[in-house]
């Protein structure tokens, strides 16, 4: 039994009785409720589009999120071992070759990776390169990249040939995005990832205006409202930059300015 249209900070008395065909009782003693906004409720809705690769736990007294994802996708992938069990094995379609693919398959890594970040990241007076590694957690459970594959060296055209639909591909220990994940964000107005600063990375549009956004910092960054905030919050895109053009494709790079808030550390 539920009781609705009560309102969060009211306090009610509610008693119970019960009713056969003999009559109804008297009533129970009353006890007092004051319902109240749930904690996922003051959570931006943007962390509910994480998938079920990443738990996401509110700690409300702390102001934090923290996400724990899988560190695998979920999502098919010519990436997963062809002999494996996960049944989200793929051939490689007009995007790649088994032959231009980085060694090593999902099903071979177990990392877990740890985020904390604060429900409402705030820009540092200062901006902080990214490094290698993670710099993000994706949506689907893995994390996202820069635009770099190693010390100081760029992605090239023969890496990037590599590379499944989602711009994706297996490395250290992990597999992880570095381009515009098609599937998932083709020049649209998606949420894709949150970087390690707190902010959401979307896609090459942005739902307040439905265009690409004119007004981005360097980091692809700007203030608007978006299609999970009706304040204007801060938050990168996808710039619309082509990066390279590889197997017809156009490569359009994740994230490749310096954090606009205080990075957080991952842990995996
Ligand atoms: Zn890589
Ligand atoms: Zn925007």
């Amino acid at each position: 039994m539920s009781v609705t249209g009560l309102s969060n900070g009211t306090t009610y008395s509610c008693t119970v009785t019960a009713t056969n065909s003999v009559g109804t009782s008297a009533a129970s003693a009353a006890v007092s409720v004051t319902p109240s906004a749930s904690a996922t409720s003051s959570l931006p809705s943007a962390f509910n589009q994480f998938g079920a690769n990443v738990k996401v736990v509110y700690n409300e007294s702390a102001g934090t999120v923290t996400l724990e994802a899988a560190g695998r996708p979920d999502h098919q992938s010519p990436y997963w071992n062809p002999n494996g069990t996960s049944g989200l094995y793929v051939a490689p379609g007009l995007e790649t070759t088994v032959a231009s693919m980085s060694p090593g398959y999902i099903d071979n890594y177990t990392n877990k990776y740890f985020l904390t970040v604060p429900v409402n990241p705030q820009k540092a007076s200062t901006t902080t390169a990214t490094s290698l590694g993670a710099i993000g957690i994706a949506i689907t459970g893995s994390p996202i990249f820069n635009g770099q594959e190693g010390p100081n060296v760029n992605l090239d055209s023969g890496v990037i040939s590599g590379f499944d639909n989602y711009g994706a591909h297996t490395g250290p220990q992990v597999y992880h995005y570095h381009l515009e994940p098609t599937p998932i964000s083709n020049d649209d107005i998606k949420l894709f990832a949150i970087l390690r600063d707190g902010f959401f990375l979307y896609g090459r549009k942005c739902a307040s205006t439905g265009t690409h956004p004119t007004d981005l910092d360097a980091s692809g960054g700007h203030t608007s409202i978006t299609q999970y905030s009706t304040t204007a919050v801060y938050h990168y895109h996808i710039k619309n930059q082509i990066y390279l053009t590889v197997n017809n494709k156009n490569a359009y790079l994740l994230f490749d300015g310096a954090y606009q808030g205080t990075p957080n550390s991952v842990t995996n």
